[in-house]
């Protein structure tokens, strides 16, 4: 029997991972990971009788340590706990659901103890991708795309060689607020914002999506994932998120990827891959799709997409900053502190005053990481 270990096991991506690992029942779980849900962590220890729990928050880790000693998982915090997690001995693969750049040191060290990732984090390859591509490849690790645009990449690269691509095709659903002006946007509440039209996500991400930053995101995780120039990657809007995302290849010919948007087919391909595995759920109904329609993204009102794409552009620790700033602003739209435009304002104002260093190692991108929050602190 396999063994895993989750990072982030009580998120959205976590909880329908373990929804796989039940639903299969021939992968053992050997540990998970939650910030601070240890209500929910507690019945996953229950079910799924791991070796090790770590918890982010000191004070819930303590409360969960007395609530399952009688278990034999062991409970762990802080990063220590993570790192630990991360390199359990008898896990072969790791899956990175935890939100937030806290996911990039646990990748790191997972990867150099060997082990291969099943990688949803996109703030790792986002801000450290020209350190977790090489050392994926010096330790002979793989890294299994679980997001499904990546997914759709990698299922259509499958068997084909990725020197004959000439194009990705990643595909957005526009979220919520598609087709909607600025001045439509001014007073956009978070419940709007949270109503994503195809899929169910955690907070952060299902935001994200809302002002394309999460598109952007993924475009600078394809660059590093695929190996391929920034200005070979297109985004195309498509509203009803059937397809997934598509590669075109030198002659021309064009493979996309299908199906119903539920995230437990790209989960359930990067835990078996090659193999595909029965998965229960809805299929595509071509005839009542009836069509499928393509429109260029808006990138005048939904900013986030070209303040990414500036922020690859420019490299070094520029994305870092995109993502820090991003982050903090989401969480300050989520408290109700400041407004949805706010958060473009926010990202290009940490993005104007930030002076690059190229080729940062990880402790730059930290320092990037802990000036951005700093800055947005002292004026927002
Ligand atoms: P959720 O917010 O649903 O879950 C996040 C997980 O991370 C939870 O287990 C949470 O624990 C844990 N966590 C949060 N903060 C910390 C912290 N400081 N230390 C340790 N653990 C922490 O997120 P999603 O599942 O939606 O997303 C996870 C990642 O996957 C993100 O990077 C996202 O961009 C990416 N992703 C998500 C997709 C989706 O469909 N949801 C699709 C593709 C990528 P707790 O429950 O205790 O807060």
């Amino acid at each position: 029997m396999r063994t895993i270990s989750v990072l982030g096991s009580t998120g959205s991506i976590g909880t329908q991972t373990l929804d796989i690992v039940r639903e299969h029942g021939d992968i053992r779980i050997g540990a998970i990971s939650a910030g601070k849900n240890i209500d929910l962590l507690e019945r996953q220890i229950r079910e799924f009788k791991p070796r090790l729990a770590a918890v982010w928050e000191e004070e819930k880790a303590k409360e969960l340590k007395e609530r399952v000693a009688d278990t034999d998982t062991r409970v762990t915090a802080g990063m220590e706990g993570l790192l630990e997690a991360a390199v359990l001995p008898e896990a072969e693969l790791l899956v990175t659901a935890i939100v937030g750049m806290i996911g990039i040191r646990p990748t790191m060290a997972a990867l150099e103890a060997g082990k291969d990732i099943a990688l949803a984090n996109k703030e790792t390859l986002v801000t450290a991708g020209h350190l977790i591509m090489p050392l994926a490849a010096e330790r002979g690790a793989r890294i299994l795309p679980v997001d499904s645009e990546h997914s759709a990449v990698f299922q259509c690269l499958h068997g084909e060689s990725g020197k004959e691509v000439s194009r990705l095709l990643i595909t957005a659903s526009g979220g919520p607020f598609r087709g909607r002006t600025t001045e439509e946007l001014k007073d956009v509440t978070v419940e709007d914002a949270l109503k994503h039209p195809n899929w169910s996500m955690g907070r952060k991400i299902t935001i994200d999506s809302a002002t394309l930053v999460n598109k952007g995101l993924e475009v600078m995780e394809a660059r590093w994932l695929f190996g391929v120039e920034l200005d070979q990657i297109q985004v195309l809007v498509q509203p009803k998120s059937v397809i997934h995302s598509m590669v075109e290849f030198q002659d021309g010919a064009v493979l996309a990827q299908l199906g119903t948007p539920d995230m437990h087919l790209p989960i359930q391909y990067a835990l078996y891959y090659p193999h595909r595995l029965p998965l229960p759920g809805e299929r595509l109904d071509f005839a009542a799709l009836a069509a499928v329609t393509f429109e260029k993204p808006d990138t005048e009102t939904f900013r986030g997409l070209p303040l990414a794409l500036g922020a690859a552009r420019a490299g070094g620790t520029m994305p870092t900053v995109f993502n820090a700033a991003n982050e903090r602003a989401v969480a300050k739209f989520l408290e109700r502190k400041i407004r949805f435009l706010d958060i473009y304002e926010i990202i290009e104002g940490a993005m104007e005053q930030h002076r690059k260093t190229e080729h940062p190692d990880l402790e730059e991108i930290l320092e990037a990481e802990a000036d951005t929050y700093e800055w947005i602190e002292s004026r927002w």
